[in-house]
């Protein structure tokens, strides 16, 4: 493996992290809500996972 000549400057570090991370995480429609949810996790508003009730979500 090679071996950085130079160390790189803070912004330089920066830029090249910032790069690193997604900007937005991805949605996916709750199929029950119809609310905006992270694909793959149980729906925060409903909680519902797929066709059934994982999590008892309490009325305000
Ligand atoms: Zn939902």
């Amino acid at each position: 493996m090679g071996v950085p000549k130079r160390r790189k400057s803070r912004s330089r570090k920066k830029m090249r992290v910032r790069s690193h991370r997604h900007p937005m995480p991805s949605l996916a429609k709750c199929p029950k809500c119809h609310a905006w949810t992270q694909p793959h996790r149980t729906c925060p508003s409903c909680g519902y996972y797929g066709d059934r009730q994982v999590i008892s979500i309490t009325a305000e």
